[in-house]
């Protein structure tokens, strides 16, 4: 297997969604699994669904074509909400899509009705993360319009919160939107199947039994994938952090200056780095960098491995406490965040090796 390469642990992807599956099910709560963060990765996807998902939900039309290219037998949510110019991918790719705008909705009922079909959407409300989402006090006047297009289907409304701004889940704010849910199945005699009210962030509120009990559906990515909540990303109980390691080769080991010499001037990508006099250290240079990665979101799997800085195509570390067992040639491993996880399985530079039952099927 070439360098650099990420382990993605299958086993260990399955338990975690099996784990917060049962967690969400004790809630009365369903789970979507999200593979955006992963491009899309097939053998994730089914790891997800083995471990207990209901359906796969993805923010690209790339991904999800991957999925179905893949023969993933789910249904597919698209997270991210449709382009007008993309209408008749989303009906035809996905079976529900999440939506906040009427030329759009009014689009895709057309591109449905073409078709014969009618496509199912969730209506996203604005709970205050600022990202997606209608504000709640348009919500009445949008369902009005959006109830009278005959090619959609309304089947629930949904919030996604601690994305953009942060906003925390809280037993306020998801209150308000069963309210606003209510507010909306009174006044035009609807009855929403879903009220998707979760992300990775609400799992501790749905833990402490604090979700209201109308909200029976949540679209989880980060907790599955590394054993997190994403309020304050601790370990949720049960589950493995560690599902993705990503590795690289050392191709320079030198003992240098740890502050450079010399006049100094932005780095490549316009920055400069902190650097901290600790006096010679031995460094290593890898085969990696911020072309395929977010170097900050490394965290070296040894302890006595720190990381310096990156370039396009190269992560320095500090190895000083490595002196004498490192070589040129070997390699170092680091558990990738959440961040890093997306970047390294964007770049086509990283080699992708699914493990199962403790065995690489395809390696
Ligand atoms: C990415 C995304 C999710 C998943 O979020 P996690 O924090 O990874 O659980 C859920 N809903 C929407 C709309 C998303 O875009």
């Amino acid at each position: 297997m070439a360098y650099p390469h990420l382990t993605i642990n299958l086993d260990k992807i399955e338990h975690n969604a099996s784990t917060i599956v049962g967690l969400c099910q004790k809630h009365a709560i369903a789970v979507t699994g999200v593979t955006k963060g992963v491009c899309g990765f097939p053998a994730v996807a089914e790891a997800m669904l083995r471990g207990g998902v209901i359906s796969i939900g993805d923010s690209r039309f790339e991904n999800i074509k991957r999925l179905q290219a893949a023969k993933v037998e789910t249904e597919i949510m698209q997270l991210r909400l449709p382009p007008l110019s993309g209408v008749d991918e989303t009906v035809t790719l996905a079976d529900v899509s999440l939506n906040s705008e009427l030329p759009v909705l009014e689009a895709l009922s057309e591109a449905a009705s073409r078709r014969g079909q009618v496509h199912d959407v969730m209506i996203m409300v604005d709970l205050g993360d600022l990202r997606e989402g209608i504000m709640p006090g348009d919500l009445h006047g949008f369902i009005g319009s959006a109830i009278k297009l005959a090619g959609i289907r309304i089947v629930g409304l949904g919030a996604n919160l601690a994305c953009f701004a942060g906003i925390v889940p809280s037993e306020d704010n998801m209150t308000q939107f069963v309210e606003l849910a209510t507010a909306i199945e009174d006044a035009y005699g609807l009855s929403l199947r879903w009220l998707s009210g979760a992300n990775s962030s609400g799992l501790d509120l749905i833990a402490a039994g604090r979700m209201p009990e109308r909200i029976n559906h949540a679209r989880i990515g980060e907790a599955i994938l590394l054993g997190r909540e994403t309020v304050h990303r601790s370990p949720l109980p049960g589950t493995a952090q560690d599902a993705f390691v990503l590795h690289a080769e050392v191709l320079e080991l030198k003992t240098k200056p740890s502050i450079p010499v010399g006049e100094r001037t932005q780095d490549a990508f316009g920055k400069r780095a902190i650097f901290i006099d600790r006096g010679k250290r031995l460094r290593a240079l890898l085969n990696i960098g911020r072309e395929d990665v977010d170097v900050e979101g490394l965290m070296p799997v040894d302890p006595r491995v720190t990381v310096l800085w990156g370039s396009s195509g190269y992560l320095a570390v500090d190895v000083a406490d490595l002196s004498g067992s490192l070589r040129v040639g070997d390699k170092l491993s680091f558990v990738p965040n959440y961040g890093a996880i997306l970047t390294a399985m964007t770049s086509e530079y990283v080699k992708k090796r699914p493990l199962r039952g403790g065995a690489a099927p395809d390696s």
